[in-house]
């Protein structure tokens, strides 16, 4: 098999494309003509191939989804409009009042709300420290359906027990869903830890430039979906692997229409050949800039998993081919980390994660402040904590900038 690289760049032309043109183009039409209203019948009927309406399926969305399936090694994938609507429309479309499941308590912030928003319409949802796969087994109840938890989580770089986790879910014959947004499957592919499904947030590293919202579920096609019991009778029909695929794409995507636009899954596309080249030079920007804090006398504390003192170290090692481009700090008491980050002139105070700039966010104050200061200290999530997503500028700047920050606040 061709590398990773080359597997994405040729992904789309493994289908004829329209005229010959190198790259697929965006197609902005909504619904598609048969001269034979037969063909039209059989592409509702699925017995002829084509498309039917844009909510919920597109030839260049389609690209995408063919290009991210073939990132994950997975049986098919279906896009969304962001991360969150694909976090939320695979809850829509496989769970039911009364179901429970569990998930990482170490999740991304609005990935947490939504869970708890879903209480209020009848799941019910158990958050354990995903590190250990002994507090995932524990939780599991007669009615528990899934197990989600994220890769590397933000802002403190917890890792889960990817593979202990998998061992659980085999046992209970539960969904095992790993949002593989932080590592993306450059470094990480889920299947190889036995994932059901994957979730991907495509505006970070797969997007990679900060210019596009997308999200992505993929099933890799090992979940026997004959064993689950929230499948509708319409689709127990065909090849039992594509149930529950198609239950997201109809149930969730076409009914509850969190749909990727076409222009946008155009510039993902095109943001997703370069995810290789981009990723290593973040990591390795991530890994030099921890390697320079953690030997500072004014920096209290560094988590990245790239630290021999990560608690998830050798774990991070086994796993990943590095360990991401994520990490966070705590400065010394006393050093105003809003006057440490003003004094950057290169890294810039923003939210985003995955640009191609390197970015930073005073984390209680912004993305963890709406939870409020008990929940924050039980995520272990300080008012001095900095995250730093690294992007892909010359190294010796970023270590420049920093020294500035300390030499500003001393
Ligand atoms: C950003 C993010 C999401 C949500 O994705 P959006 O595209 O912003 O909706 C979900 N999970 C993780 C891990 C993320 O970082």
């Amino acid at each position: 098999m061709v590398g990773f690289t080359t597997r994405i760049l040729h992904s789309d032309r493994q289908d004829a494309i329209e005229h010959g043109s190198l790259h697929k183009p965006v197609h902005g039409s909504v619904a598609y003509g048969y001269a034979d209203a037969r063909d039209l019948a059989g592409v509702f009927q699925g017995t002829h191939k084509g498309y039917s309406y844009g909510r919920q399926v597109n030839p260049t969305v389609a690209a995408l989804e063919k290009q991210i399936n073939d990132m994950e090694r997975g049986f098919e994938t279906v896009c969304f409009s962001t991360g969150m609507a694909a976090i939320g429309t695979l809850l829509f479309a496989l769970l039911r009042r009364g179901d429970h499941f569990v998930s990482s308590s170490f999740l991304f912030g609005n990935t947490n709300s939504l869970f708890n928003s879903f209480t209020a319409h009848g799941l019910e949802v158990s958050f354990v420290d995903a590190t250990r796969a002994e507090h995932v087994a524990a939780a599991i109840r007669d009615d528990t359906k899934l197990v989600f938890v994220e890769t590397i989580a933000n802002p403190r770089t917890q890792v889960a027990d990817l593979e202990g986790i998998a061992n659980v879910c085999q046992q209970h014959n539960l969904i095992y869903v790993v949002d593989n947004t932080m590592t993306t499957p450059f470094l990480y592919q889920p299947i190889d830890s036995d994932a059901d499904i994957v979730i991907h947030s495509l505006t970070k590293y797969i997007g990679g430039h900060g210019n596009v919202l997308g999200g992505a579920i993929t099933d890799t096609g090992r979940y026997d979906w004959q064993s689950f019991g929230n499948i509708y009778d319409t689709y127990q029909k065909g090849d039992p692997r594509k149930w529950g695929i198609t239950q997201i794409r109809k149930k969730g995507l076409r009914d509850f229409g969190g749909t990727l636009d076409a222009e946008a899954a155009n510039r993902i596309a095109l943001g997703a050949e370069t995810l290789a080249l981009r990723i290593e030079k973040q990591c390795e920007n991530a890994q030099r800039l921890c390697d320079y804090l953690i030997a500072h006398p004014r920096c209290k504390t560094v988590y990245y998993p790239g630290l021999a003192h990560h608690p998830e170290f050798e774990r991070t090692k086994r796993l990943f081919k590095h360990p991401g481009a994520i990490f966070s700090f705590e400065l010394h008491d006393g050093i105003d980390p809003f006057e440490f980050m003003n004094a950057m002139q290169i890294v810039i105070k923003s939210s985003n994660l995955g640009d191609t700039r390197t970015l930073a966010i005073p984390v209680a104050h912004t993305i963890y402040f709406e939870m409020g200061p008990e929940r924050r200290a039980s995520m272990g999530i300080d008012d001095s904590l900095i995250r730093i997503s690294t992007g892909i500028e010359d190294v010796d700047d970023l270590l420049e900038d920093f020294e500035r920050a300390f030499q500003a606040t001393t």
